[in-house]
């Protein structure tokens, strides 16, 4: 639908909201509040939210104002109403989003079902659930935040359980990413704390649902056993030659067939593509990226004591503690000869859009989403909608200067600074990493002029300098991702020199993310300006082209300002496009995965909530298993037949079974006899227990162990597998299609490893129950 339809239809929605205005005026705080019982009322004997939306809508306006002193302007409404239809609304900096949302969530709330509001870090969530909070309390509603404000404090399952429970949750994404894993991690019904989602607001929907969409949010634990491969790995891989047995290309590194020829004959294996050689494929991969697209000091450093540590891009800091995953980390260390760290495996992994996915229903905002709406109507199916602004933007955003290095490009960066500090214009410097805030403070710091610095990942000391940055004569330095989200007032005078000023240094990944810093400065009608200062030497213009850049820039050539203002534009249009493919990539892959969790976590789900195996159903598995044993070979022996009997149905072989030789005959014979050491099994353990539920109970367990370890092992190795395919780009290989297939067979074998394994807990376990009359139990 266009701009303008969705907008005439936000409109009409609009119209009947106000039509209510003056009813509830009327209303005593008490019959406003009593607005919530009747529409919950009318809600359950069948009303669509939709249709009660103005009414909704009306009433939060009119709750805001006396709780809040602050009623939602018409622009306001119409993004609310956004919102509550899954649009993805665009409203600017400064335009209140935070009170915007307090209509679509009480609608939302009303239904009973979860309702959740997620923002991009704790400060946030916890501010903004504190000053909403009233309004919803006030209507008879129960508010909560998701996160909490004491570093390291972790939330009890009970604790979050009444968090969630509550009417209306404001959360950050990342918590509730790994709620949603933890509470799939949990052994017992009673544990869970989630409800099924219902209807999410994201704010700052694009940095998370774009930027933030490449990593998956990862649990891991349990450590992995060494792998003895990485030296082997190690050692074949610096024997390569580039160019013959492998190309590189930016970052990207795979094997030639000359290389893949090579592996094979110097591993000894007939295709190195294959699933039974994926250990070595995989080692091999790791190697290769280890040596060509590593670098030592560039991207990590080797302590003295033998350790390595990955460097922060931005600000060229260790990073203790942050290890590169699917055993990247092990194959560095193993090229710098030191000993390869404990490798712990991954048990749940999700990304942030198949997290969204899981809701019924949600909105987003942000004050820059628009320049992203095809990919986010291929990625979510979701509309972007432009909300106007409640007062016309007055913000003059000045031509980009396109300088030739980044000395220029600075000098003039101050030079304008000083110019509009002299006269007491606040002015916010935004650079495109750490490293630049520190370059830039220090020049400041040798002009002897006072300002702030804006780079640490500190959101709650963050808004603290975001609140000085409006004040006369404030000058503030930060990274573009700073002080996303909290807004920049103007302190007294300032209006009259003209606001403040937003300084660019640097031409940035994405054009959102200037919007982002742009959009600082005019809040509300504001005064202000933005300018960029923008050079060859710029982060991304080095990284896209490099060759240009020392033509140009090193050798001195001459460059014309029309092909300079072309290079440095065109490596943003690349930048962005690069992002947005390794978002595709990461949202290719982790739908297969997706797939897989969806159906391993409806069983769960099912056995959790009392669902279990019936006798009848456990006999079926059990033959199944026994025909695949019994299938797998021509000839079985004896030994084979008693080793199956101990390994799986019992721990005592009661007569000599013979061998299997001969056709079907004798292994039916043999079937029978096996099914009757499953039943005699099962009795066994119901004789110890003697009920019928403590047996059913039992049981689940049981499956449910079987379900979690095989899953683990599935969440891990599809980490590894990801990692590996990525290896396998050539013109003949489509990694994607690899992926997919292996994912496919791995999950096969999944399913047959936990029919399996469900049997042997259920038959090979010890259980019996202890004084209090609860289930003890020891997995064979
Ligand atoms: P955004 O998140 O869109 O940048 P905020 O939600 O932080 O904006 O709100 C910006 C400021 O505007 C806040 O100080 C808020 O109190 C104020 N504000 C928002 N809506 C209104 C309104 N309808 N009337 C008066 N003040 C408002």
């Amino acid at each position: 639908m266009g701009q303008k339809r969705i907008l005439r239809k936000l409109n009409r929605l609009l119209k009947q909201v106000k039509s209510y205005e003056s009813i509830m005026k009327a209303y005593s705080d008490e019959e406003l509040a009593a607005i919530t019982d009747k529409l919950k009322k009318e809600y359950c004997n069948g009303e669509s939210l939709d249709k009660l939306l103005p009414e909704a809508f009306a009433a939060i306006c009119e709750a805001d104002e006396r709780i809040l002193g602050m009623r939602p302007y018409d622009v306001q409404i119409l993004g609310g109403i956004a919102l509550h239809l899954g649009y993805l609304a665009e409203m600017n900096t400064g335009e209140g989003k935070t009170l915007t949302a307090t209509m679509p969530l009480y609608l939302n709330a009303l239904s009973g079902e979860s309702t959740i509001l997620v923002t991009t870090n704790e400060y946030l969530a916890i501010r903004d659930a504190d000053e909403m909070g009233p309004v919803y309390e006030f209507m008879g509603m129960t508010v909560a935040t998701g996160v909490t404000d004491k570093a390291g404090e972790k939330l009890s399952n009970d604790r979050k359980k009444d968090i969630y429970n509550s009417d209306i949750v404001y959360t950050t994404h990342g918590s509730l990413g790994f709620d949603y894993l933890f509470n799939n991690l949990v052994t017992s019904a009673d544990e869970r704390f989630l409800r099924p989602f219902g209807y999410a607001i994201i704010d700052e929907a694009d940095s998370v649902l774009l930027d933030g969409a490449i990593s998956p949010l990862v649990v891991s634990a349990s450590p992995r056993v060494q792998s003895n491969l990485y030296s082997v790995a190690d050692f074949f891989v610096t024997s390569l030659e580039e160019g013959v047995h492998y190309i590189k290309e930016e970052k990207k590194v795979w094997l030639t067939t000359d290389g893949v020829r090579y592996a094979e004959s110097f591993f000894r294996i007939d295709n190195f593509y294959s699933h039974k050689h994926f250990e070595i494929n995989r080692h091999v991969i790791l190697a290769l990226k280890a040596h060509a697209l590593f670098e030592k000091e560039k991207d990590y450093v080797v302590s003295r004591d033998n350790e390595l540590f990955l460097l922060d891009h931005g600000s060229g800091r260790k990073m203790p503690g942050v290890k590169l995953r699917g055993g990247m980390h092990q194959a560095l260390e193993v090229k710098e000869g030191i000993k390869p760290s404990q490798e712990n495996r991954s048990v749940a992994s999700v990304t942030y859009q198949n997290l969204f996915k899981l809701f019924d229903r949600f909105g987003g905002m942000s004050g820059t989403i628009y320049d992203a709406k095809d990919e986010l109507k291929d990625t979510y199916g979701t509309e972007v909608v432009v909300i106007p602004a409640n007062k016309p933007v007055q913000r003059v955003d000045l031509p980009d200067i396109y300088c030739k290095d980044s000395t220029t490009q600075v000098m003039k960066a101050i030079e304008l600074t000083l110019e509009k500090h002299a006269v007491g214009q606040p002015i916010l410097i935004v650079v495109s990493n750490i490293m630049e805030t520190e370059l830039i403070s220090q020049i400041l710091v040798n002009e002897r002029v006072p300002h702030s610095v804006l780079n640490a990942n500190n959101a709650f000391w963050e808004a603290d300098i975001i609140k000085e940055a409006g004040q006369k004569g404030a000058i503030t330095v930060a990274t573009s991702m700073a002080g996303r989200g909290t807004d920049i007032k103007l302190g007294a005078g300032v209006r009259e020199l003209g606001g403040l000023g937003v300084v660019g240094i640097g031409r940035l990944g994405n054009v959102r993310t200037e919007r982002q810093a742009r959009g600082r400065a005019g809040r509300q009608g504001d005064p202000g300006f933005s300018q960029f200062f923008v050079s060859l030497e710029d982060e991304i213009v080095e990284q896209t082209q490099s060759k240009t850049v020392e033509k140009y820039v090193e050798k001195g050539r001459f460059i014309s300002k029309r092909r300079m203002k072309k290079v440095i534009n065109c490596a943003q249009s690349l930048s962005e496009e690069r992002a947005m493919m390794s978002r595709k990539q990461a949202i290719d892959y982790d739908s297969v995965m997706s797939k897989q969790r969806d159906i391993i976590y409806a069983i769960r789900n099912g056995l959790l909530d009392g669902g279990s195996l019936s006798n009848r159903q456990l006999l079926y598995l059990a033959r199944e298993n026994i025909e695949r044993f019994l299938n797998s070979k021509k000839v079985i022996t004896k030994q084979e037949i008693n080793r199956y009997v101990l390994d799986h149905l019992s721990y005592r072989v009661l007569e000599d079974l013979p061998d299997i030789t001969k056709g079907k005959k004798s292994k039916q014979k043999i079937k029978e006899k096996l099914l009757l050491y499953v039943q005699k099994s099962i009795k066994e353990q119901y004789d110890s227990l003697k009920d019928d539920d403590l047996m059913c109970d039992f049981v689940r367990n049981a499956a449910l162990h079987a379900i979690d370890d095989a899953w683990v092992e599935e969440v891990d190795y599809l980490q590894q597998l990801s990692q590996a395919v990525a290896g396998r780009a050539s013109a003949q290989r489509n990694p994607l299609f690899e992926y997919r297939n292996e994912a496919y067979y791995s999950f096969k074998k999944m399913e047959n490893s936990i029919c399996i394994n469900v049997m042997r807990n259920v038959l090979l376990s010890e259980v019996r129950l202890d004084q209090s009359g609860k289930i003890q139990m020891i997995l064979p």
